[in-house]
């Protein structure tokens, strides 16, 4: 059933993140309680027109969705278990980020104790909350996500995964897995590029369309992946070896550390090693898991 234009909702935790969710969902019309362990923060959302709570427990008595925006794991159970006696019917969206396991405690926790759990993974930084580019990847209560869509919508772009609380977590980690590395590459070529004199801003105006352009291949090498079959390469791991070995040694030349082309190096190693030269790049996902 699609939700009415006022739903309520109590936000736990106004950090920076829990902040920009609140004043967005208080923007958007949804009668907005706000709670934060450290009192103080709730000033300015309160003079915009939300409700300060000064317990957890008092949040929670005003109705409405519950919205946990905390550290971490823990402390979404620092936060809610003194109150879990409370919580009977009602539906919690923990979008702390969470490992995937963690996130599925906390949907077997809430279940024990009666509350509709619904899990995010936020795909933002807090000034693009309510702005376009802004996504949250959602899984655990589909009832949930279906019933409070249009208010998860003020926030993001939101996507539904399925009933594996986890799984939005998983989503989340493998994007920033994709994330950290592409900027430590960066952050190696701006290295290796400054032992010459080359600054990062100029190596920047390079990088952004070089990164685009090879974001396009990722299609084609799932592609790959997905088929099992690595025998006929567009271009083999005997391929990439003598890049990545000169990398290796154009970084020692210029004194940057090997930290981030290592593993990349030993990985591209290990399979020619063990026979898989001839293969497609792309097999290295098999040696990963
Ligand atoms: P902050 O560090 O700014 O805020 C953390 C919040 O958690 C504060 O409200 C803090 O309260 C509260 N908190 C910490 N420990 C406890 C505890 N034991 N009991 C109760 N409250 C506690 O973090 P953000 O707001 O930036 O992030 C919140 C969540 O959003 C995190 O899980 C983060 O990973 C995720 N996220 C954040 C992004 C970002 O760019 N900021 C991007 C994507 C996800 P107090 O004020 O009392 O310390």
């Amino acid at each position: 059933m699609p939700e009415t234009q006022h739903t309520p909702v109590t936000i736990l935790g106004l950090g920076a993140m829990g902040q920009a969710i609140a004043a967005t969902l208080l923007r958007g019309g949804r009668p907005t309680t706000v709670w934060n362990r450290t009192a103080g923060k709730d000033a300015g959302l309160v003079a915009d027109g939300a409700t300060g709570a000064a317990s957890v427990a008092a949040a929670v008595e005003k109705g409405g969705l519950i919205i946990a925006v905390l550290s971490d794991h823990a402390s979404v159970h620092d936060t809610l278990d003194p109150i879990a006696g409370q919580l009977a019917g009602r539906q919690l969206l923990n979008l702390t980020s969470t490992a995937p396991e963690e996130a599925r405690e906390l949907a077997a926790w809430a279940a024990a104790h009666g509350v509709d759990y619904l899990d995010g993974g936020i795909m933002a930084v807090p000034a693009m909350i309510g702005r376009p580019g802004a996504s949250i990847l959602y899984s655990g209560s589909q009832t949930l996500f279906d019933e409070h869509r249009e208010t998860l919508e003020l926030l993001s772009v939101a996507d539904y995964f399925g009933a594996d609380a986890g799984l939005a977590s998983l989503y989340d980690f493998a994007l920033l897995s994709n994330m950290y590395a592409m900027f430590t590459g960066f952050f190696h070529g701006a290295a290796l590029l400054r032992s010459a004199g080359v600054s990062a801003s100029t190596f920047a105006e390079r990088a952004v369309p070089w990164v685009t352009a090879m974001a396009q291949l990722l299609p084609e090498y799932a592609r790959v992946v997905d088929s099992g079959d690595y025998t006929t390469p567009f271009q083999p791991l005997s391929f990439h070896k003598p890049s990545v070995d000169a990398i290796v040694r154009a970084s020692r030349d210029a004194g940057v550390a090997l930290d981030i082309v290592t593993p990349i190096k030993n990985l591209i190693d290990r399979q020619i090693a063990d026979g898989h030269g001839p293969l497609a790049f792309e097999r290295t996902v098999e040696e990963l898991g």
